[in-house]
C-alpha cells in the first residue's frame, strides 16, 4: 500500500499536469465512474489536496465545487503520459486529459464524487498528517498518550496519525531507538515531538524524491562501504524488509514479527528504550 508521501506527490503531479482554468476531458473507460465523469467533463481541475492516503481532486472554475475522492488501496495505480492519450483499456476507472497530457487511474479502492461537506468528514476522521501544514501533532499525542496499544500499532492507525505506513513506522522507531512494543502512553511528549519532526522531514524528502530513504548520511552505502540495497521500492533503510540481516549500526540481527496485520521490522539491540 502506498504511504502518504506517494499520495501528496500524486496531488502535486496532477496539479502540474493540468493548469487551472483548462477544461479537461473526464472519462471513465471502465464505466464504474461514468455518471460522475460525465458531470465533470469539460470542467477544469481547480486544486488538489491530500490527507494521509486520501487524494482529492477539486473541479470547478472559480473554486472547487466538487471533489473526486480517491483512495488507491492495495492495487490502485496512476499513470501520467503526454497527449495524445492511447486508446484506454477497460481497466481505466478515471482518465483526465487535455491537449498536452493525460492521467489514468486504475484499480482504486475508492473513486467517488463528493461534496465539500463530505470531504470535511473524511478529514475529520483522519489523524494529523505530517505532510499537511495545518497538522497538529499534539492531537496525535493526546490519543497516543492515553493508549495501552503498542506505538508500532498506533503509528499505523490512520485515526491517530495519517499517512504513515509500514516503512515509515519501522524506520522512525529505529531512528529514535524506540522499542516498537512500548505502549503509547509510555511515549513522552519530548519523544513524540522528536518522532513527529523526524516524520515531517523524512516524508517531505519522500515527496521530493518519490521514494523512501531513511538512513543518516553516515550510514549510506558510500559512507559505510557497503553495497546499496536491492529492492523494488529502492531507497536506503535501516530495518524495513531486512529481516535476519545484520543491523547497519550494531551488527545484530534484524527481527520481524506480525504487528497490526503487517510485518514489523526492528533491531532488538538498538531499540531498547
Ligand atoms: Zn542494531
Amino acid at each position: 500500500m502506498p504511504e502518504g508521501h506517494t499520495i501528496h506527490r500524486l496531488a502535486e503531479d496532477y496539479a502540474a499536469a493540468f493548469p487551472a482554468g483548462t477544461p479537461l476531458r473526464v472519462t471513465s473507460p471502465q464505466g464504474k465512474f461514468a455518471d460522475a465523469a460525465a458531470l465533470l467533463d469539460r470542467t477544469p481541475l481547480h486544486t488538489t489536496d491530500a490527507h494521509g492516503k486520501h487524494l482529492f481532486l477539486g473541479f470547478g472554475d472559480a473554486e472547487p465545487a466538487e471533489w473526486v475522492h480517491i483512495h488507491l488501496g492495495l492495487f490502485g495505480k496512476v499513470t501520467f503520459g503526454p497527449a495524445p492519450a492511447p486508446p484506454p483499456t477497460d481497466t481505466v476507472r478515471l482518465r483526465l486529459a487535455d491537449a498536452t497530457s493525460y492521467v489514468d487511474l486504475r484499480g482504486p479502492t475508492t473513486c467517488a464524487l463528493i461534496t465539500d461537506g463530505e470531504k470535511r468528514a473524511v478529514h475529520d476522521r483522519l489523524g494529523p498528517d505530517p505532510l499537511r501544514p495545518d497538522a497538529d501533532p499534539a492531537l496525535a499525542h493526546r490519543r497516543i498518550g492515553r493508549s495501552r496499544t503498542t506505538i508500532a500499532a498506533l503509528l499505523m492507525d490512520q485515526k491517530v496519525i495519517a499517512g504513515v505506513g509500514n516503512v515509515y513506522r519501522a524506520e522512525v522507531l529505529f531512528r529514535h531507538g524506540i522499542d516498537p512494543y512500548r505502549a503509547g502512553r509510555d511515549i513522552t511528549p519530548a519523544e513524540w515531538d522528536a518522532i513527529w519532526a523526524d516524520l515531517v522531514a523524512l516524508m517531505r524528502e519522500g515527496v521530493r524524491n518519490n521514494r523512501i530513504d531513511t538512513v543518516r548520511p553516515e550510514h549510506t552505502p558510500e559512507a559505510m562501504g557497503r553495497p546499496p540495497r536491492v529492492d523494488d521500492h529502492g531507497g536506503e533503510v535501516y530495518v524495513y524488509r531486512r529481516a535476519h540481516l545484520p543491523c547497519h549500526i550494531c551488527g545484530g540481527e534484524i527481527r520481524t514479527a506480525d504487528l497490526a496485520a503487517r510485518n514489523l521490522f526492528w533491531c532488538p539491540e538498538c531499540q531498547r528504550r
